[in-house]
This record gives C-alpha cells, sequence and structure tokens, in this order.
C-alpha cells in the first residue's frame, strides 16, 4: 500500500516538473506518465477486488460464528444461553403488552436406559430425531424451540394460552410415539416417550421469569412422578 502511495506521488512530481519545464520530449513523457497511470489504476483495482473478498469473507466469519454461538451442534435447536437471550426478550415484551406467555418443559423418559440399551452413539441419534420432531410440530416463526441440557428442552410460545399450549405439547408427546412406528426413523421399533410441563403466565412487574421457568418445570416433575409419558399443567392454586 505504501509503495502504490510512493508509486502515485513520483507520476504527480514528474508531471509537475514536465508541466513547468515543457521539454522538447513532451510527447514521450506524456505518453511515460499515461503508462505509469495506468499501471497505478490496475493496482488499485485489484487492491479493492481483495479488499471486496476480504470483506465478504469476513461477513460470512461473523455470520458462522454468530451461528455457532446460537445454535446447539448435535441438535440444531436453540442452545440454553441463546434460550436466555431470548426468553427475556419475551418476557419484557409479555409484560409491555400484557400478553400470555406459555413454557414448555420436555424431558425423555428413562433415557439412561436408552443409552445403556443402545449405546451413547444411539442416544446422540434419538436426541436428534425428538429435536426434528419438535422443529417439525412448532411451525410458527414465534415460537423458540432450545435444548436446555442434556435430554431437556424448552420451547416458549410467546402469545399462547395455556389451552393451546397443552394442545400443543399434546400434539408433541403423539407425534414423539408416532417415531416407533416409522420405519425411516432411527426410533423405528423403539419405545421412546417424553413428559411434559406446561406453565403460563401473564406476567407484570413483579413478576419474576425465573419462577416461571420453575413453574414449568415443578408441573414436569409431576408429570414424572405420575408415570411419565403425560402433560402436566403448573396449579398456581395449589403452591
Ligand atoms: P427420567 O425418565 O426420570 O428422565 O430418567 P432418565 O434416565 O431420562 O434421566 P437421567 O437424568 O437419569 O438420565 C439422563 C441421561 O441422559 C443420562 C445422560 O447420559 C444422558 N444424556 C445427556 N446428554 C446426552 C447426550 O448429549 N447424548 C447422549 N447420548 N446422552 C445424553
Ligand atoms: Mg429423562
Ligand atoms: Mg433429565
Amino acid at each position: 500500500m505504501k509503495s502504490l502511495y510512493r508509486s502515485e506521488e513520483l507520476v504527480l512530481e514528474r508531471a509537475e516538473k514536465v508541466l513547468a519545464s515543457e521539454p522538447e520530449n513532451i510527447i514521450e513523457e506524456y505518453q511515460f506518465l499515461c503508462d505509469e497511470y495506468k499501471k497505478l489504476l490496475r493496482q488499485t483495482k485489484t487492491l479493492i477486488r481483495v479488499a471486496d473478498l476480504m470483506q465478504s469473507d469476513l461477513k460470512m466469519l461473523s455470520e458462522e460464528l454468530g451461528k455457532v454461538s446460537r445454535i446447539d451442534e448435535l441438535t440444531e435447536l436453540y442452545n440454553r444461553r441463546y434460550f436466555r437471550e431470548l426468553f427475556l426478550q419475551e418476557w419484557k415484551l409479555a409484560v409491555k403488552e400484557q400478553k400470555t406467555l406459555s413454557a414448555l418443559m420436555i424431558d425423555i423418559d428413562y433415557f439412561k436406559k436408552y443409552n445403556d440399551t443402545y449405546g451413547h452413539l444411539e442416544g446422540d441419534q434419538c436426541l436428534k430425531a425428538i429435536s426434528k420432531v419438535f422443529q417439525d410440530t412448532i411451525r410458527n416463526p414465534e415460537d423458540h424451540v432450545a435444548r436446555f441440557g442434556g435430554e431437556e428442552f424448552v420451547i416458549l410460545l410467546p402469545g399462547c394460552k395455556a389451552e393451546a399450549a397443552a394442545c400443543v405439547g399434546k400434539k408433541l408427546i403423539e407425534n414423539v410415539d408416532a417415531l416407533s412406528g416409522c420405519k425411516d426413523s432411527v426410533l423405528y421399533g423403539k419405545n421412546v416417550t417424553i413428559s411434559v410441563g406446561l406453565a403460563s403466565v401473564i406476567p407484570d412487574k413483579k413478576s419474576h421469569m425465573h419462577d416461571f421457568l420453575d413453574q414449568a418445570d415443578q408441573a414436569l416433575y409431576e408429570s414424572k412422578a405420575e408415570g411419565r409419558h403425560c402433560l402436566r399443567i403448573y396449579d398456581s392454586s395449589e403452591n
């Protein structure tokens, strides 16, 4: 870059000298300066092209980095870190607009036994297959599906009341059940089920967002305690 500037300065200096002195061989000087100038133009164009390429590489890299920081590698669902961000945004919006927010906490039943029976790699395939069911079932772009950790998932349904959210939760249980009868699924012939806990709230400024997730978790705990493979709804009157 420095040498490009220097070459440009030299061409200009020479052009100024030519103009001041009016030499006899002005045509040759003029031709020489034109050639030098064209050379510099070509170099500048190359530099601009390289800068453009570097910029698009940089854009791609930063997009890739953004994706990696948001997505769980195995399941391709949102990861817990990104879920926290989304949850905070949705919570603030629900407080402001006084809209219902529902959360489904989901856990795969007896997954340790699945790993013990089929091996950890098969366990990973199971997590992928179930995550795909969640993604295929939750079609509303405003809803957020995330891997909460291990074999636990959370789905946030903004603007969705308890009754509708319960229907979504039951549909998830059914769609996971259906995998055992699906010949091209890794879960074909295997009896894998999920348990679901649901909490719904219209939050106000005094509500705590973490209490809300705890409520969904308590409902999940109830569905486990009541035999698994079912959905339970958090009931505030009992607590
Ligand atoms: P419950 O019905 O009470 O939920 O029983 P569970 O066996 O599903 O629950 P537990 O907490 O005892 O076991 C969870 C298992 O999930 C143990 C752990 O090895 C497995 N697990 C967690 N993350 C992964 C993963 O990324 N891949 C695989 N293959 N297994 C995982
Ligand atoms: Mg489990
Ligand atoms: Mg668990």
